[in-house]
């Protein structure tokens, strides 16, 4: 019966355009609108940081399209959230530079990466991967959030001045709005890692708190492998699973058998060691309990304090 299958059909299609449209429209509405597009963001940088709300400021011939986030030359940044990276370098004024198009429709652009070779302002880099970029990254690749893109540097316009990244937030791709909210929500890294690869880390810190099971270190410096990314000036208490397998060691080396848990006393300066594993967002946020300890390793107090020389004393953004 040709007849009925063609109403069929017909009835069929009906639903699949409905479906379409009723999908379409869902699609739009909760990609929403101006500032509301905008996800809760990673921090672009990770370890220390200080921004102010400078969004609008007369820069030039024209206000300032961003905040600059003060941080150490070759701090590394992040991707604020999942998307996809492009490179920019043909930029006199903004350097060497980086879009992220956001999964969320917002785009995101970080200026002034690093451009030098040396510690000094030699701007003899060029605008590639392992000096401006992220070693892994290529150009148009896919990232994920919290993934390594970028070093803080002071390329183009910024060149001479203190190492900073221009940070803007553009909603659904069109104008820039004031990063400063998003910023201060922002969920800030513990590590520099590359999700999807085995890393290890060292935090090192004061012990808060130790349980059967856990340590809680106050964490003034973390570093982590592959690559070796240190992170100065951290002051987060991270809470660490510690397995019963959890080798201790004293200030001088010697594996300490008995009483174990006695010898990690509150105060206590240690560096405490990962076990190998995945990288994730919640590991790399540091989030409690993600962390498991391999090792820990008492220090005497100056060792273990020896605190990082003040950082962010006399920057002076361009
Ligand atoms: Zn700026």
């Amino acid at each position: 019966m040709p007849r009925h299958r063609t109403t069929a059909r017909g009835i069929l299609f009906l639903l699949v355009i409905a479906g379409l449209t009723a999908g379409g429209a869902a699609a739009s509405t909760s990609t929403g609108t101006g500032a509301a597009a905008v996800p809760r963001l990673i921090f672009p940088v990770v370890g220390p940081a200080r921004y102010t709300d400078d969004f609008g400021q007369a820069r030039g011939q024209s206000g300032h399209q961003g905040n600059d986030i003060l941080a150490p030359k070759r701090a590394v940044a992040v991707a604020v959230e999942a998307g996809t990276v492009k490179y920019h370098t043909t930029s006199s004024r903004a350097g060497c530079m980086l879009y992220l198009y956001g999964a969320s429709g917002t785009t995101y652009l970080y200026i002034h990466l690093n451009n030098d070779l040396t510690s000094g302002n030699d701007n003899t880099g060029k605008c590639v991967a392992g000096v401006a970029f992220a070693k892994h990254l290529k150009n148009g690749a896919k990232v994920a959030a919290g993934e390594p893109v970028g070093f803080v540097g002071d390329s183009g316009d910024a060149n001479g001045g203190s190492p900073h990244l221009h940070f803007e937030v553009h909603p659904r791709g069109g104008g820039a709005v004031s990063p400063f909210t998003h910023l201060r929500n922002a969920r800030k890294l513990l590590l520099a890692v590359r999700p999807g690869n085995v890393f290890t880390a060292a935090l090192r810190g004061k012990i808060v708190a130790t349980y059967a099971d856990s340590l809680t270190l106050d964490v003034e410096r973390a570093q982590s492998w592959p690559g070796g990314l240190r992170v100065a000036d951290v002051r987060r208490k991270i809470e660490l699973t510690m397995p019963p397998e959890t080798r201790v060691f004293n200030p001088l080396g010697a594996l300490v058998t008995a009483a174990k848990l006695a010898a990690l006393k509150r105060g206590q300066a240690a560096v405490a060691w990962t076990q190998a594993a995945m990288a994730t967002l919640p590991a790399a946020l540091g989030s409690p309990r993600t962390l498991r300890t391999d090792k820990v390793v008492l220090a005497t107090t100056t060792t273990a304090t020896g605190a990082e020389p003040a950082s962010g004393s006399g920057y002076r953004p361009r």
